[in-house]
Formats: C-alpha cells, structure tokens, sequence
C-alpha cells in the first residue's frame, strides 16, 4: 500500500525557520506535500516556493504584497491578502500539520484557527505561547491537537520527556548560548550597535530572535513557553548557560536521573522531528564528533547585565496579559534598536517601563490579549 503523504502548512515560509522547513520538506520528498504557504511580504521568494511545491493556497499578510503576488502566480495557486488570508491558509481542509513560524504575536490568530479546525501544530513562533499561552495549550488539549515545539529547546525537553510522567520531573534545565555578549563580561552594553548584537556565535537566525538572544529576552520568553508546552510550574524551570549549544536542554527527574538532548545547533534536526513527528526519518548528517567536542561548560545566568531575564520571571508569575506586554514591549524595543532609535541597554528599560504601567487583566480572553498587545505597541516610553 502507498505511503499518505503528510500535507503541511507553512506559515512564515520565507523566513529562516520557513526556509529550513522547505529544505526538510525537499530532503524528505515523496513524504510529505505543501498545500499551504503564508508569508508577511517576500514576494520573490514566494513566487519560488509557489513553482518548488505547488501548494494550493498562498496568503501574504500584506495586501499590497499579496495583490503583486496575485499578477504573477500561477492559476493553480489561489492567493489570499491580510491577516484573513493567513486565517484561511492555517485552516486549509486537507492539512494535517501547520508549521508557524510567523515572527511575533502576529502568530497568534492563525495559530489559534488551526487549532479550532483540529490540526496539529509545529510552533517555532514562542510568541503564540508566551501571549495565550493557557487559552491555546487548553484549547489544544480540548481538540485533540498536538502542538510540537521547533524551538530547539523545547524540542530537546520534548524529546527527553516522551514516555515520561511529567509529575516525575524534578526540574527543566533551559540551556542558553549566552548570546554575543556573554563571554565579555567587560564590555559596555550601552553602545553595542546593532551590527555587532547580530552577530550569534552559535545559531544562524532572523535578526528579531538574534537581538532576543543578545538581550537574553529570548530565554525569558522561552522559560514562559516551556511552563505551558509542557505544564511544569515556573519555579521548576532553570536556565544555565553551555557557549557551545550542544546540550539543547535537560531534564531532572526525581530520582535524579537527567535526561539530556544532544546535537552540533543545526535548526534542521528540530524542524524535522516535529514533521515527522511520532516517527524519526533518516537525515543525513555526519556523525557527532567527541573528540571534536570534547568540552562543553555551563555557566550560570547573569541576571544584572541582563535584566530581560528577570523581567520575564516577573511577568509570568504575575501573568494575565503581563506577559503579553512584556512581549509586544520587547518587540517594539527590538525594532527601534534596529533603526538605531534606542540603545541595547535601553530594550530592557522599555520592557521594565512598560509592565510598570500595565494593570493586567487575569485570566484574559484572546480578545484581551490582543487588545493589549495592540495598545502596547502604540506606547512611547523613552
Ligand atoms: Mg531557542
């Protein structure tokens, strides 16, 4: 009997996670079909996608963007515009598997309406979780959904838990890289520009997750994922730095045991565990080399010279729409660092600002959250 092929969803096709799904969908050709793309506004590179894969619907969050894509596609692929669209594409009847990795809260309502309509999720996006995370694990559960993490932690913890009684686990260890700044602890954060905060040591990524992991945001963020991917109380949760991104993150149960997960950074491996998720498929890549790695450190967390760490803890443990400030605060901070508006060491204060002027909302609705993801964005506070 022939094989189904599994049908995917891509949302955020053509950025560096969307990029590295295509490649994992190309090296595992004759298993799985992409029906559905959705992108912001790449119009080049979806028209490529568009002629590689054949999906039947494409959407592009910006309209303008979708109405040129809209002249050049081919008739056999019908092209939606706006967030509606994107709604439509993370809906599509005959998908099995959504993959999002939209950047930022925009994540959120696509992520939800696959939920609604039963599928599985592949979530790169933190976002979705750090913002609603209660109401979209919920709604997950109450579906029949499985929402199975990109992020290479959560998939590392993912990994080390299957099988496991998640009331055995004594604590999550999140390992971090530290990010480009971690190592010089003499360096003056105040006039690192933007250029120098991209550049990762370790993991080759967008600029927005890259900044999130100079600032150390991204762990803060990723520490909220963890506590509703996998339903392990915030206090339960540690961070340690390993500059050498080879342990993804542990587990320790209360035996002691520790369970860890391993492999040189390539966002590949994660990508295609969720996919192929529950199976595991061949992949072709070299042997691990010991020798090679044959010293991996752990550091501990410094969370003076990077507050955002901090500040995370503090959001999700007063949570409601707290973390959701925190995130849109963080996104808007990242973005003016990036046009050179503020300075590095002026993210966290903007964050720290923002959820100082926030009364937030318990046990929000989505339509709380958004809203008050959307005033957020309007604040000034530096
Ligand atoms: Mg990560």
């Amino acid at each position: 009997m022939e094989k189904k092929r599994k049908k995917l969803v891509i949302l955020g096709s053509t950025g560096s996670i969307g990029l590295n799904t295509c490649e994992v969908v190309r090296s595992l050709r004759g298993d799985f079909e992409i029906v559905g793309l959705a992108a912001r506004s790449s119009v080049e590179l979806i028209l490529r996608q568009i002629e590689e894969f054949h999906p039947r619907m494409v959407a592009l969050a910006d309209e303008e963007s979708a109405d040129g894509l809209k002249r050049k596609a081919p008739p056999t692929t019908e092209v939606l515009r706006g967030m509606d669209g994107l709604k439509t594409v993370a809906g599509l009847e005959e998908a099995d598997l959504v993959v999002c990795s939209v950047v930022g809260a925009a994540g959120l309502v696509p992520v939800i309406e696959a939920i609604q309509r039963g599928k599985n999720i592949a979530l790169a996006n933190k976002e979705v979780l750090v913002t609603a995370g209660e109401i979209v694990t919920r709604l997950a559960s109450e579906k029949g959904c499985d929402i199975i993490p990109i992020d290479s932690e959560h998939s590392a913890v993912h990994q080390c838990l299957r099988g496991e009684n998640v009331n055995n686990v004594r604590r999550l260890i999140l390992t971090a890289s530290g990010g480009p700044f971690f190592a010089d602890s003499d360096r003056d954060l105040s006039n690192v520009t933007p250029a120098e905060a991209l550049q990762h040591p370790r993991w080759n990524m967008g600029n927005k997750v890259t900044i999130d992991s100079a600032t150390l945001t991204n762990k803060a963020l990723e520490v909220i994922e963890a506590q509703w991917l996998f339903g392990i109380d915030l206090d339960k949760i540690e961070i340690v730095i390993h500059p050498e991104s080879i342990i993804h993150s542990l587990v320790e149960f209360v035996d002691g045991a520790i369970m860890a997960q391993m492999n040189e950074p390539d966002m590949r491996i994660p990508i295609q565990y969720a996919l192929t998720y529950p199976e595991r498929m061949p992949r072709e890549v070299p042997h691990f080399d010991f020798l090679k790695n044959n010293r991996l450190t752990f550091r501990q967390a410094d969370t003076e010279r990077f507050p955002c760490l901090r500040l995370g803890r503090q959001a999700a443990a007063i949570g409601g729409t707290m973390p959701t400030v925190l995130n849109a605060a963080n996104e808007i901070a990242v973005e003016k660092f990036l046009k050179g508006e503020v300075r590095f060491t002026d993210i966290p204060l903007w964050i720290e600002a923002a959820m100082a002027n926030h009364n937030p909302i318990p046990n929000p609705t989505i339509e709380d959250i958004l809203a008050a993801d959307a005033r957020e964005r309007k604040e000034k506070y530096l």
